[in-house]
């Protein structure tokens, strides 16, 4: 008989404290870390760490798993990207409460929002749950290779409670707030680690309306943290645009201040206002100094969008031209534009453009837009940019995205880095995964799958800057603290994250120089034949959850240990 359920030997071991890699054994028994050191007796399973990093399983506190977490026990692409946990319900959208008559309008939020198809979620979800317990239990009967945690959505809170009026986003009665608060309350008692909201015009429905939540008050706000404040329980999320940033961060203040509860807010650098940044890091600063748990979670590289003809957006989907071939399958789009008159036709008719149509002002920034190889650079040099390019070769930008897009059987990738890359480098990114009040998030995983592809954000964060950038890299242990016992912090979950006796056995073993990102890939395999750009990752040797060893290569392994996490966990005793 062995001594354990499973022991990973000799590997180098970065344990999630933040102390230095040490070689070491990890013993684990009942799905538990039970011996770290040089472990003397026997496992049921042993895996050779020999040359490998084990790091604790990374915890991805942004995902969108809320309709594919009903329906699919794979939880990818984060599962193929060492996360062994994910939480989701940010932003403020999902799918409970609800209402009956309620269901289509959190599909068009959830579909507008988060970019999943409106199609693939109709058929998808089942509908089984009413209230956020419900939806729990629902998640809760599906085993799945990694474990997945819920919060409770503003955006259904306000339709189930104010219904038409909430979709309008009229201002909530003191009534309305008391409903919410109870509501949010319920949730958290019943296993949601949080609530969440959205105060960005980036998010609209599917119908073009901004979310319900956009403009929500301060009253309405602070209500319904205070029902989380009632029940001790549960973080807070906010996603804005810092408009107004003063009245914004006091109100986001309040919110922690009057309920209790720790707050985190995304955070990236705008293009448009490029230092902002620090002034919200600033604000974030003087909160923690007056004892506010206040966090801003960040992006390991740019927030960008994928074009292509794969995808939901191309430079030429407005092109009247274009769009006499925008009905055939891509691999024969492809071959059309191969056509010299048709490319003739579709570039004069490229410069008649009009600008105002959908993606209008994304789709042909050719001066902050790269061919993405394989791997993929995230950190792409402004002078390999299409504008660039085609300078220095003598043509015109669109004509150069033109011949990318035809090649490969349609299936050419363009990035356009959005937000994190005002100056054509990640250098603040570097500055805001280094701040203290930071914590690595964003990566959206689940969502935006016809046009982000960011759920490998854990990836590009341990391999880009642990060891491929030129300038200012993070060390690794720091860099696996950040994303494993920081982020698990972050919403309570004081159980995973680190590699010590008591802890949860979840755990990568990872092949450090093998590591990157492969270029993404677009499927169609969610429900109703609904499209999604995956991206895999190479040097991922194991992914274990639980002491189950749930991926092996890159390959799913059938196990499905990941349970539903039920609100805040202890730390080992
Ligand atoms: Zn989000």
């Amino acid at each position: 008989m062995s001594d354990h359920d499973l022991v990973v030997r000799g590997g180098s071991v970065v344990d999630g404290t933040g102390a230095p890699a040490r070689t070491a054994d990890v013993a684990v028994t009942g799905g538990v870390v039970t011996e770290v050191g040089k472990v003397a007796g026997t496992g049921r399973r042993e895996l050779d760490a020999d040359g490998l990093l084990v790091t604790p399983g990374f915890v991805d506190i942004h995902c969108h798993y809320d309709g594919q977490a009903t329906w699919d026990s794979q939880l990818a692409p984060s599962s193929w990207h060492g996360v062994t946990t994910v939480v989701m319900g940010n932003c403020g959208v999902g799918f409970a409460p609800v209402h009956d008559e309620h269901h289509q309008r959190l599909i068009e939020l959830m579909e507008g929002v988060e970019d999943i198809p409106g199609a693939a979620l109709h058929e998808g979800l089942s509908w089984e749950w009413s209230s956020f317990a419900e939806y729990l239990d629902a998640v809760e009967r599906r085993p799945h290779d990694i474990d997945v945690a819920g919060q409770v959505p503003h955006g259904a809170l306000r339709l189930h409670v104010m219904g038409e009026r909430g979709a309008d986003r009229e201002e909530a009665t003191p009534d309305d707030i008391a409903a919410m608060a109870e509501l949010a309350r319920q949730a958290v008692e019943a296993g949601a680690l949080g609530f969440t909201t959205s105060r960005t015009l980036n998010h609209r429905t599917s119908t073009g309306d901004p979310t319900p939540t956009l403009t929500a008050s301060r009253d309405e706000l602070v209500g319904i943290a205070s029902g989380l404040g009632a029940a001790g329980l549960g973080v807070l999320q906010v996603v804005t645009d810092f408009l107004d940033l003063e009245s914004e961060m006091a109100t986001f203040r309040a919110m922690a201040e009057q309920s209790g509860r720790p707050i985190s807010v995304s955070l990236a650098q705008s293009p448009v206002m490029p230092d902002m940044y620090r002034d919200v890091l600033r604000l974030i600063e003087q909160a923690n100094a007056d004892g506010i748990a206040f966090r801003a979670q960040v992006a390991a590289r740019p927030v960008g969008i994928l074009l292509g003809l794969q995808c939901t957006l191309q430079p030429f989907m407005t092109n009247p031209v274009f769009r006499e071939i925008a009905g055939l399958p891509v691999a024969d789009q492809a071959r059309r534009m191969q056509d010299p008159d048709f490319r003739r036709r579709v570039l004069e008719a490229a410069i008649e453009r009009d600008k105002t149509k959908l993606g209008g002002r994304l789709i042909d920034r050719f001066g902050n837009m790269f061919e993405l190889g394989d791997p993929p650079d995230y950190e792409p040099d402004p002078a390999t940019s299409i504008a660039a390019r085609a300078a220095a070769a003598g043509v015109e930008p669109a004509a150069l995205a033109y011949d990318l897009l035809a090649a490969d059987e349609g299936r050419t990738f363009l990035y356009s880095p959005l937000l994190n890359y005002a100056e054509g480098n990640l250098d603040a990114v570097g500055e805001m995964l280094r701040h203290p009040h930071t914590v690595p998030g964003l990566s959206d995983g689940g969502a935006h799958v016809g046009t982000i592809c960011d759920g490998s954000f854990p990836t590009t964060l341990l391999h880009h800057w642990g060891r491929d950038r030129e300038r200012d890299r993070l060390d690794v242990p720091f860099i696996v603290e950040r994303h494993c016992r920081a982020t698990a912090r972050t919403v309570g979950l004081l159980d995973r994250g680190v590699l010590a006796p008591g802890y949860k056995a979840d755990l990568n073993l990872i092949d450090f120089d093998r590591l990157r990102t492969r270029r993404p890939e677009m499927r169609f395999d969610l429900p109703a034949g609904g499209k999604r750009l995956l991206q895999r990752a190479e040097g991922y040797v194991a992914t274990i959850v639980s002491g189950e060893v749930v991926y092996e290569g890159g390959e799913h392994t059938g196990a499905l240990p990941g349970r539903l996490v039920r609100g805040a966990q202890p730390a080992p005793a």
